[in-house]
């Protein structure tokens, strides 16, 4: 589904992505984890066109999304994204969130959109508050929110940027439970993590991201548990 190669990107001096070599397979969970400041952010920003990269490729199925030529929104409405934080439009009910890119960027009809966004709202159990404003709603509602509203127009790829990191530690569970659900729905999602209990139970695969180089990538089991890098070894043991 996705492929990033050679992807190098600099903020000015500082080297942020120094020769990124990923290819994700449909349906492959994939979890990046890493110290702060090693990419991962910059890594999902490349994907999803929000950081233009200096040097490489970007192909998401058979088309190069890094040509500068290749238009963003065309891009960003095959990729859901959900971030830490502030992903809701807070003057918008929480349906009017969920349905808001089928409507205005897929051109889906209201009524069908609502209908949709409706099952969407059933199935995190959040049906009845479909007409509230997203402050009603709890850190860890809202974030289920924001990822059935991700998933809404039916993405390629889901993109998920350390989802939980701003959430209180009763409201996790509750969020890894929904990524859990669609991963096993076959949903292509690429995470960057803090979690690694979570990484280690649904990832299917977890790169280690040092600095802007991946360093090791792996089965679950064998990278978080068992790592032949040292750089890998070090940054778990923090963890441990
Ligand atoms: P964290 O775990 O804290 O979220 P991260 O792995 O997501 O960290 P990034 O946010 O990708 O790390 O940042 C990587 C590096 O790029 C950091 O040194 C950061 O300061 C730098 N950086 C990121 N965005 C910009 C920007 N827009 N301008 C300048 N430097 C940036
Ligand atoms: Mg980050």
């Amino acid at each position: 589904v996705l492929r990033l190669e050679g992807v190098y990107k600099a903020f000015g001096d500082t080297e942020v992505l120094r020769g990124i070599d990923l290819a994700v397979a449909e349906h492959e969970v994939v979890a990046l984890i890493g110290a702060s400041g090693s990419g991962k952010s910059t890594l999902l920003r490349t994907v999803n066109l929000l950081e233009r990269i200096d040097d490489g490729r970007i192909l998401l199925r058979d088309d190069d999304i890094s040509d500068p030529r290749v238009r963003a929104d065309a891009v960003r409405s095959r990729i859901g994204v959900v971030f830490q934080h502030y992903n809701l439009f807070p003057h918008l009910s929480v349906l009017d969130n969920v349905t808001l890119a089928a409507r205005h960027v897929q051109g889906v009809p209201r009524v069908e959109a609502e209908g949709r966004g409706r099952e969407l709202l059933a199935r995190i159990g959040l049906a009845d508050k479909a007409k509230d404003y997203p402050d009603r709603l709890s850190g860890g509602q809202q974030q289920r929110v924001a990822i059935v509203r991700a998933i809404a127009t039916r993405p390629e790829l889901l993109l998920l940027d350390e989802i939980t990191s701003a959430l209180d530690p009763e409201l996790v569970g509750e969020v890894l439970d929904l990524v859990r659900d669609l991963k096993n729905e076959g949903t292509t999602i690429v995470m960057a993590t803090h979690e690694m209990a979570f990484a280690r139970d649904v990832a299917d695969r977890v790169v280690f991201l040092d600095r802007g180089v991946i360093v090791e990538q792996g089965p679950p089991e064998r990278i978080l548990v068992d790592p032949v890098e040292p750089r890998t070894r070090e940054f778990l043991a923090r963890f441990t």
